[in-house]
């Protein structure tokens, strides 16, 4: 027998293969793509790199442009192989030991519950209402009641799609003492950013990623703002180098020219108000308004209409028997053409079955 790790054996393997979908809106990429300039530009970077040598100046680059973005500085910056990199990390080095309490939403990103596993610390789950609001003084309570050693927000909320204003967000930064993540992977769809907080509350940190709206999910890079002393513990515990030059150079392309993908992320918001409005006029289907590149929807028999979209090789994400979330269904916002493709689908299936 090898002797692994305590609890190793019983964590979940998070479940990546696919098949070949004629339409894949089942993980919340971009279905457009890098725009043709960006795109030029990145193929360019990457037939100059240094391939025999360890990242240099190309990691402090990245951070130092992000930085200045938002009005910090480079020290204010951290980049992760995907923002669940950074995740990770936080989670780790605010567990440790049961005695460390990780209090976050649900129903919200599955793996804040594995990674608060696999950090040895105890995950607290704060149920959602019923209309997936958050109370946030219920959560606030939460916190304070089991001194927790980290909060974390994923506003918007994936995979409700429902979002925290910035008074709400605040005043869980206001009324607790511990660390609180705020996790924005879908910030760039929704109308507002929590990132002005960081100035007034040292303990926040804010989580982005290239993987959404930039289209770059095959590179996985993420990045985290927060003040530089959380910066410079959470830098601790990475890898030397753990960044590869060739993400880097790209990301570092797609931010300099993140103007480029405002037409499509404005596509992408003004096709998922239409399709909620095309989804809420079909009988027995509930649709969650989201602030995302995603809508949430409820229907009784949603695992037979996932098994027929299966047939017609349409990915969407089921969410089986997780709780708060039985019989949904998350659908990622594609192309207009593919999400014509996939309602059709839908409303055939559901008025054959009324
Ligand atoms: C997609 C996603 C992430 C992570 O994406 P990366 O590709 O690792 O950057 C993090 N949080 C939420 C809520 C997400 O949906």
């Amino acid at each position: 027998m090898l002797n692994y790790r305590d609890g190793l054996a019983d964590m979940p393997l998070y479940d990546t293969r696919e098949q070949d979908w004629n339409i894949k809106v089942n993980a919340n990429e971009s279905n457009i793509g890098l725009p043709p300039l960006v795109e030029d530009r990145v193929m360019t970077r990457l037939s100059r790199i240094a391939f025999p040598r360890y990242p240099n100046e190309e990691y402090d680059l990245l951070c130092e442009q992000i930085g200045e973005a938002y009005g910090y500085r480079r020290e204010n910056v951290i980049i992760g192989n995907g923002s669940s990199e950074i995740i990770e990390k936080v989670f780790h080095a605010f567990g440790g030991n049961q005695e460390h309490r990780i209090v976050y939403p649900s129903p919200s990103f599955s793996m804040y519950a594995i990674y608060a596993a696999a950090a040895d610390a105890t995950g607290v789950p704060v149920p959602l209402r019923p209309d997936y609001q958050l109370d946030v003084e219920a959560f606030v309570q939460q916190v304070n009641q089991s001194q927790a050693s980290l909060a974390v927000i994923c506003n918007p909320n994936n995979p409700t799609g429902q979002i925290l204003t910035v008074e709400e967000v605040e005043y869980i930064a206001s009324h607790i003492s511990c660390a609180l993540l705020v996790d924005e992977a879908y910030a760039e769809f929704c109308e507002h950013s929590v990132i002005a907080l960081l100035k007034k509350y040292p303990h926040m940190m804010v989580a982005r990623t290239f993987s959404k709206a930039y289209a770059l999910a095959s590179c996985r890079v993420g990045y985290m703002l927060a003040h530089e002393d959380v910066i410079d513990m959470l830098a601790k515990t990475y890898m030397p180098y753990h960044m590869n030059v060739p993400s880097l150079v790209v990301a570092d392309t797609v931010f300099q020219m993140r103007t480029e993908f405002e037409p499509q992320i404005q596509m992408i918001c003004a096709e998922r108000e239409r399709m909620q409005e095309q989804y809420q006029a079909l009988t027995g289907l509930t649709v969650y308004p989201s602030h995302a590149n995603f809508l949430l929807i409820h229907y009784a028999q949603a695992e037979a209409l996932n098994e027929d979209l299966i047939r017609y090789g349409i990915g969407v994400r089921s969410f089986g028997k997780a709780p708060g979330l039985e019989n949904m269904l998350r659908i990622s916002i594609g192309r207009a053409d593919q999400n014509d493709e996939v309602h059709r689908i839908i409303k055939a299936f559901v008025e054959g079955h009324s």
